[in-house]
């Protein structure tokens, strides 16, 4: 059985020192063990931005896509190989700004995979403005003034959307944000997961130590429900979008893969690919 070294590789992040990105890659590399995976069992497909590197830190299949698109493509994959286990990972510029139409059909189709958003609230790998999740008032070379926009919350969108699992953690609570990886894989249906990831370079605002004045952990609300989709939605609004944990998950909605007719249950992949000239013909 693979151990969380069978999940490193000897390429050297280059991550600024101290950058949140560390610690979800290694919380990935450690949730792929915990949940029993082998490396070839496992893709990671990424989009643009620091956090898009992340594909080729671990060992396993990776595929460093494009601004935005990785949930296409991730899509793709999983329903061509269904015994794949499948993640998706991206900045919150990648899946909230320009990607943000496919994390919204993403969510409500509820393909079995696992996207994971390192949330640092500013675009890091353009060397810092103002993304969808800076806060008002943020100033950066985007916004010299502090952005007058909304910031975006992720999270209420992915309950409007109909997710079946939504949750967040925060890079330097590694034990937390391992579970909640595992728990994301294991889950059957499309699991969001929000990482609060900071930027040491270029967001002097949410800092970790702006983090943990800030973050309120689901453990400490006596009598939370997971599956109650209202108090997940009233807790996030009460809680401005801070809360840390499992904060939603429908066990009971089968998904994508599960419905659809038409394919074979195991996927493309495990068809016999071998066409001839004539079936081309006919497609
Ligand atoms: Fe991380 Fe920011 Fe450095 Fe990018 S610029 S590697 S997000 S600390
Ligand atoms: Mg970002």
């Amino acid at each position: 059985m693979a151990t969380l070294k069978d999940f490193r590789n000897n390429v050297k992040p280059n991550w600024c020192p101290g950058c949140g990105d560390f610690s979800v890659q290694a919380s990935i590399q450690r949730a792929a063990a915990n949940v029993g995976l082998e490396p070839e069992q496992l893709a990671i497909v990424s989009g643009i931005g620091c956090s898009g590197r992340i594909s080729g830190y671990v060992n396993c299949y990776g595929f460093h896509g494009i601004h935005g698109r990785s949930l296409p493509i991730a899509q793709g994959l999983k329903m061509a190989n269904r015994e794949l286990t499948v993640l998706a990972s991206g900045g919150d510029g990648d899946g909230f700004a320009i990607g943000m139409a496919h994390t919204v059909h993403a969510i409500r189709r509820n393909i079995d995979m696992t996207y994971i958003v390192m949330d640092n609230q500013i675009y890091g790998l353009t060397k810092g403005q103002t993304s969808p999740r800076s806060g008002e008032g943020f100033k950066t070379k985007s916004t010299p003034s502090g952005s007058i926009e909304t910031p975006l919350a992720p999270l209420e969108m992915a309950l409007a959307a109909g997710a079946t699992f939504v949750a967040q953690s925060f890079s330097s609570n590694l034990k937390q944000l391992t579970h909640i990886i595992e728990e994301g894989i294991k889950h059957q249906g499309f699991s969001l997961i929000n990482v609060f990831s900071p930027c040491v370079t270029f967001n002097k605002v949410n800092t970790y130590d702006w983090f943990k004045e800030n973050i309120v952990d689901l453990e400490t609300i006596p009598d939370y429900d997971p599956s109650n989709r209202i108090q997940a939605m009233t807790k996030l609004m009460e809680t401005d979008g801070m809360l840390t944990g499992i904060i939603y998950q429908n066990k009971t909605k089968p998904s994508y893969e599960n419905l659809v007719t038409g394919f074979k249950a195991e996927g493309l992949a495990k068809q016999d690919m071998k066409l001839s000239q004539a079936d081309f013909d006919k497609l």
